[in-house]
């Protein structure tokens, strides 16, 4: 390509992450390293898009009327791997910027993921993190790559390294546009300079690209919109080689839709959900996956405005003929065409999702596993979509295994015939959640409780003020309409009972904001519960972990007036000489509470305390 070099020959250090990162990837075994291939071909197949984009406005670049391709050569002697594409190409800056660098943060996922990793990888996850080009150097000892950008004013660039340590950069006198990667193939790697392996990887991993892939002169892959045709012309098999292509995910979808509009708006769209969560979901530069094509040109790949932020999860193409030709990024920010668009899909993805629900209950239950926690995020974001996506949230229930999920109307369908309000406790655990002692009452009286321990659920359960009529309680709250419980043989009589609550609320003071008689309480001495203006303490959590000096409010004590140490309290508080036995169990009640909710602050003092009574219990 260059047929004289210019002296001057740069070299570069790797960053040390890259170095690292190198380093694994040239040393880990793997199973599927053919996956490089299609990587390489995917830099290209975007090179050539972001050209033939650019020339929908302006012609002013090199090599204009050049036609837009990838060419694959091989050559067993020097067992070499050249690919070219008549692409965009690179800048000096592009090569220090985008090629010299980790860009992602998906890549320090993927470093971990090499180390931890005992027996061979599967490079097929390359996909999921982002190292593209660098998966190269799974087979390549030697990595060229020969560019010149599409500015008229450009200049041709060499860019070379072993991966060892450092790179060079020199300029050469290549005279097209585009790019060229010639892989100095690994000695015992030769089979990638094989005509027929090369092919077979091609129409396994990257028969869909969006542009002719020649091999040694032949075009192999099937320059072919799947989205274009009818439901009835494509295979089951063509949409899962189509989903893995575009998702770079190695597993079938979960399910899809194949749709055609005509009406207000025309579009075409094959929309795919995951069988899996894709890394880093929750991530902030998390790619989102629906490909925005324009009449059948690609127009970009993370296109968030075509799908809610809770459906982010899926991957796909969205085709229309209605945007303007000369469609840029910012029009597709605020386009009416699109915002038309985004709402069919979303109806008919909770159209699906809908259907799962009613008839294949496993799968939704394992789009439940995986997206509930995001798809439940929607509930305070997508009013539009409330009411249907009500009915379609699912939680773990007191009525159920671990793992296992009730919707809204089930758990209603089951409540028990005076029950008002649907009941549900917030934790960080399922196992956190059935030790909380405000759940005996509803254990005792068989009433079902929802159990909410994912983090979102913090802010989502109080978002939901009612459903069918029924409101949504904390079982933490204070004002629950309990049954009062049936007087017990040995319970208190009623001045001992005030006798008992005055001095919990004097030795306590205004920790609490009061001290009541509980009717919720079965096996527990006591526990504390929302007052008036106060917050669930897993919301109180989490509001901490946004800002440290918030403060919750205080909490209500409830105290089981027949529990055994309530008695015997009240038995002592008349012969307590000095009353420091009664006041310390009192203490001691109380940051027990703090303690089993997680509140409680210095378990130095609480452990203090304990010691000492355990002395003068053992002491007697
Ligand atoms: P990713 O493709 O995920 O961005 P890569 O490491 O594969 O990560 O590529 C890094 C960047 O290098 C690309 O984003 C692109 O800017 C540039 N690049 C790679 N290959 C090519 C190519 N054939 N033509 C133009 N640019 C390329």
């Amino acid at each position: 390509m260059s047929e004289k070099q210019t002296p001057k020959t740069e070299t570069f250090e790797f960053k040390a992450e890259m170095k690292q990162l190198l380093h694994l990837i040239i040393h880990s075994l793997y199973t599927h390293e053919e996956i490089f291939l299609r990587e390489l071909i995917s830099n290209s197949s975007d090179a050539l898009n972001k050209i033939r984009f650019r020339m929908l406005t302006d012609r002013d670049v090199l090599d204009a009327d050049v036609e837009q391709k990838i060419d694959i050569l091989l050559n067993k002697d020097s067992n070499t791997l050249t690919l070219t594409d008549t692409g965009v190409g690179m800048t000096r800056d592009d090569l220090m910027k985008r090629i010299g660098t980790v860009a992602s943060s998906g890549t320090l996922d993927f470093v971990n993921e090499l180390k931890n990793n005992d027996g061979p990888v599967d490079a097929q996850m390359i996909g999921q993190f982002g190292v593209g080009f660098y998966s190269a150097f799974m087979v390549a000892d030697e990595i060229t790559v020969d560019t010149r950008h599409a500015n008229a004013d450009s200049v041709g660039l060499r860019w070379k390294s072993d991966g060892s340590g450092s790179y060079t950069i020199e300029e050469t006198k290549q005279a097209e546009r585009g790019t060229t990667i010639t892989l100095h193939l690994k000695e015992d790697k030769g089979e990638f300079a094989e005509d027929w392996r090369i092919k077979q990887i091609i129409k396994k991993y990257s028969n869909f690209v969006d542009f002719p892939v020649h091999l040694e002169g032949e075009e192999v892959n099937t320059v072919d919109a799947l989205w274009q045709k009818s439901k009835s012309e494509v295979k089951e098999e063509e949409l899962n080689e189509f989903y893995k292509f575009i998702s770079g995910d190695f597993d079938d979808s979960m399910g899809h839709l194949h749709l055609s509009l005509e009406g207000k708006v025309s579009f075409k769209a094959l929309l795919f959900i995951p069988k899996k969560a894709p890394k880093g979901l929750y991530q902030e530069d998390f790619k989102y996956g629906v490909h925005l094509y324009s009449s059948n040109v690609f127009i970009q790949d993370d296109a968030r405005n075509l799908l809610p932020d809770w459906a982010r999860f899926v991957k796909g193409v969205v085709d229309t003929e209605d945007l303007p030709l000369n469609v840029s990024r910012e029009v597709t920010q605020n386009s009416p065409v699109l915002a038309k668009i985004r709402q069919i899909l979303t109806g008919k993805i909770l159209g699906m999702l809908k259907e799962w629900s009613v008839e294949d209950s496993d799968r939704y239950d394992n789009f439940t596993r995986e997206f509930g926690m995001l798809f439940k995020s929607g509930l305070s974001m997508d009013f539009d979509n409330r009411d249907q996506m009500l009915e379609l949230v699912r939680f773990e229930s007191s009525a159920k295994e671990a793992g296992e999920y009730v919707s809204l109307e089930q758990y209603v369908d089951r409540m028990q015939p005076e029950q008002k309000a649907i009941y549900y406790v917030l934790a960080e655990s399922r196992q956190a959640a059935e030790m909380n002692p405000n759940l005996e009452y509803f254990k005792a009286n068989d009433i079902e409780v929802l159990l909410m321990t994912e983090p979102v659920d913090a802010f989502i359960a109080p978002s939901i003020p009612t459903y069918k009529d029924h409101d949504l309680k904390s079982v933490e709250t204070s004002d629950l309409d309990l049954k009062k419980s049936k007087k017990k043989k040995g319970a208190p009589t009623k001045k001992e009972s005030e006798g008992i609550l005055d001095r919990f609320k004097k030795v306590l003071g205004d920790k609490v904001e009061d001290v009541k008689a509980s009717d919720r309480l079965v096996d527990s001495a006591a526990t504390l519960v929302v007052g008036k203006e106060g917050m669930d303490t897993q919301m109180e959590r989490m509001m901490k972990m946004m800002d440290e000096n918030f403060e919750g409010a205080k909490k209500v004590l409830e105290i089981n007036l027949t529990h055994p140490l309530v008695i015997n309290l009240i038995a002592l508080r008349d012969n307590d000489e000095d009353g420091s036995l009664v006041d310390s169990a009192i203490l001691q009640v109380y940051e027990g509470a703090l303690l089993s909710d997680g509140s409680l602050t210095s378990p130095q003092e609480f452990v203090k305390r304990m010691t000492e009574l355990m002395v003068q219990a053992t002491g007697k």
